[in-house]
Parts: C-alpha cells; sequence; structure tokens
C-alpha cells in the first residue's frame, strides 16, 4: 500500500492491455479503487476478475473515447460505485505511423478521435466531479512523440502535441479548484501499440526498433503512481522517460 494512492479513485482509460492494463494493477496493488475503460470488454472483465479475486476494488465499463457519451457513463460509474473520482488518466490511444503521401485519411481520423477528443471528452467527464470536490487530478498520456517529429509520424506526433499542448492549458486554469495536472511521456514501451499499424514499411521499421529499444509496461505504471503519491501541494507536470538505448 502507498500512502498518497491507497483508498483513490482512479479511472483509466485504454485499461484492456498495455500501459493502461499494467497501472491498474500496480496503482491496485497499492491500494486504489480502480475504475477501468475500453471497448474490449473480455478483457477488462478478466482483469477485473483477477483484481478482484485477490482482494482489490475494481469495475469495468465497455468504453469507446471517441463518444463523449460512454465516456461521461465510464466516470459517472466511478462516481456511483465509490462515491467519487480522484484521478482521471486519459490513456487510450492509437499509433498508425504512415508517411502523409500514402494518405489514410481514414487512419489520421482514428487518432485525432481517440488521442485528442479522447482525452477532451475524459477530461470533460471528469472535470465537473473535481470542480465540485475541490481535488482531483488528471494525467494524460503524450509521448517522446509529443517533443518531437520522426518520418512517418506526422499525425500521430501532431495528436501527441496536442496532448501536452491541452494538458498545459489545463493545468493553468484549474488552480481555483485544487487540482493537479500530469502529462506522462514515454519513449518507447513494449506493447500492442505497434500492431495497428497498416503501412508496411513503417510497420516492420517499428518492430525491430521496439525490439531493440523496448522496456515493459511497468516502466509507465511506476512514473503513474510516482505522480499520484506526491504530498497533495506537489504537482508532478510532466515526467519524460526513455529506454536507456532509446535516442
Ligand atoms: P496498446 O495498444 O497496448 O493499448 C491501447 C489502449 O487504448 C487499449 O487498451 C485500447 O483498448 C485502447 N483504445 C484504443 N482505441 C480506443 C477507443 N476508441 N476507445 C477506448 N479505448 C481505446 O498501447 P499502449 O498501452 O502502448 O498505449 C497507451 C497509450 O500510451 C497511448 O496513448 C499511446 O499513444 C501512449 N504511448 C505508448 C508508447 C509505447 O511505446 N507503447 C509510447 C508513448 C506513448 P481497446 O482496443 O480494448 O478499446
Amino acid at each position: 500500500m502507498s500512502k498518497n494512492i491507497e483508498g483513490k479513485v482512479v479511472v483509466i482509460t485504454g485499461a484492456s492491455s498495455g500501459l493502461g492494463e499494467a497501472t491498474a494493477r500496480h496503482l491496485a496493488a497499492a491500494g486504489a479503487k480502480v475504475v477501468l475503460g475500453a471497448r474490449r470488454e473480455d478483457r477488462l472483465r478478466t482483469l477485473v476478475n483477477e483484481l478482484t479475486a485477490d482482494g482489490k476494488e475494481a469495475i469495468a465499463v465497455r468504453t469507446d473515447v471517441t463518444d463523449r457519451d460512454q465516456v461521461k457513463a465510464l466516470v459517472d460509474s466511478a462516481i456511483e460505485k465509490f462515491g467519487r473520482i480522484d484521478v482521471m488518466v486519459n490513456n487510450a490511444g492509437l499509433m498508425q505511423q504512415s508517411p502523409i503521401e500514402a494518405f489514410k485519411v481514414d487512419e489520421w481520423d482514428d487518432m485525432i478521435d481517440v488521442n485528442v477528443k479522447g482525452v477532451l471528452y475524459g477530461i470533460a467527464a471528469a472535470m465537473p466531479h473535481m470542480q465540485k470536490q475541490k481535488s482531483g487530478h488528471i494525467i494524460n498520456v503524450s509521448s517522446v512523440a509529443g517533443h518531437k517529429v520522426t518520418p512517418a509520424g506526422a499525425v500521430y506526433c501532431a495528436t501527441k502535441h496536442a496532448v501536452r499542448a491541452i494538458s498545459e492549458g489545463l493545468r493553468s486554469e484549474v488552480k481555483a479548484y485544487n487540482m493537479r495536472t500530469t502529462i506522462i511521456s514515454p519513449g518507447a514501451v513494449a506493447t500492442e501499440l505497434p500492431s495497428h499499424i497498416t503501412h508496411a514499411e513503417s510497420h516492420e521499421g517499428i518492430n525491430q526498433y521496439y525490439e531493440q529499444v523496448a522496456v515493459p509496461p511497468e516502466s509507465f505504471a511506476r512514473a503513474v503512481a510516482f505522480a499520484i503519491e506526491q504530498p497533495d501541494e506537489v504537482d508532478i507536470n510532466e515526467i519524460l522517460y526513455r529506454p536507456t538505448k532509446q535516442e
């Protein structure tokens, strides 16, 4: 159990795999009550069953973050079940690398919808409760791709730059509500993220790179826990980390 994590109600989007799943396990082990959203309900149920069988508190709500009513329903479930929301982790994301000239316009739409609008919907759903509570913590997941732009990464990088801009704007606006905001910007982490790339050359390049450098998702979960467990008067604005092997 961890002092400033124990008992907190934490909503996590994209909790069915990768960083979100690892964070759910890590925070539940530290005593948080976790509320898990994603589209693959079977994966969420398996995780919730595993956590609750082990005495942890967890619920799952099927959520597509591109649908603002579903994101609101996810947060409302946290309030209904646990009476409050302490932390909102806007983690759900898609990375579909391709050069602009491949014109994968549907994939641009999907990345903007999930990575940018999904984060905004998470803020819109969680913040009214945090305003009332006069406390709360919004954690948005950006990336090293929110700091630099890589070939075949223009749109993904644009979405992750947008997450940082939104988060920084939010940070400056929520002082009256005693709210904390944190951006977490990981480098390469071994998850299912590259599996959605349909551009063959980009897919192969990323897979090779990830095989060489990527670190386990627990690296991210520890960063989230570090931000949450600080004393309430300390706001970790951003954590940027890379695998030691990543340039
Ligand atoms: P995964 O592909 O393993 O996980 C992505 C998660 O997002 C899944 O749980 C998926 O759930 C969910 N998701 C995707 N689309 C939607 C949607 N429309 N509605 C709800 N949930 C959705 O990848 P990661 O764990 O790596 O990615 C998590 C976050 O971390 C992303 O924002 C990513 O950009 C970011 N990131 C990852 C890095 C890495 O190297 N892995 C590096 C830097 C940042 P489901 O399909 O069940 O809906």
